[in-house]
């Protein structure tokens, strides 16, 4: 079994009803959501947009490799509607982002798969979630 870190995000729609549609999801194909953070409202990062997001993470126990839990993170966010991707690190408003924040204490530095995310130490709305469930 693996201890997975998932930092989770949305700025359009419901977005509380679309979060717990998410961790349900998250929960039925990834694996038992051991810890699950409070939501936090956040200002959109790194582009400019009147929606706010909610950000949390969740602490999951999974079978998945790195590179499935890859793919049953972006199916989800697929199934959720999302139809975009950043490109070239341009960022916008999304129904939902999955991010794979920690993977055991497993470091991973491929171009489509960075663990620890890299940019997770720098963003206050993913620290601030993670912390409150990393004790
Ligand atoms: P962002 O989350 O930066 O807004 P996307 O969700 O569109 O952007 O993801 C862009 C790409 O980031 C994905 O195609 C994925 O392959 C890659 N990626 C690299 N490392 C990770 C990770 N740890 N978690 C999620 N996606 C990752
Ligand atoms: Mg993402």
């Amino acid at each position: 079994m693996h201890t997975v870190y998932l930092g989770l995000g949305s700025n359009l729609g419901n977005r509380k009803a679309i979060m717990h549609e998410t961790i349900g999801k998250i929960n039925e194909t990834i694996g038992d959501i051991v810890l699950q953070s409070s939501f936090f409202e956040t200002e959109p990062w790194g582009f400019d947009s009147p929606n706010k997001f909610l950000n949390a993470c969740v602490c999951v126990d999974t079978q998945l490799a790195p590179r499935q839990l890859l793919e049953q993170t972006q199916r989800i966010e697929r199934e959720m509607g999302r139809t975009h991707k950043s490109v070239n690190g341009r960022y916008e408003d999304r129904i939902i982002d999955i991010d794979i924040l920690l993977y055991d204490d497993l470091h991973i530095n491929e171009p489509d798969l960075k663990v620890p995310h890299p940019l997770m130490e720098e963003r206050e709305f993913v620290m601030r979630p993670l912390k409150e469930i990393m004790k």
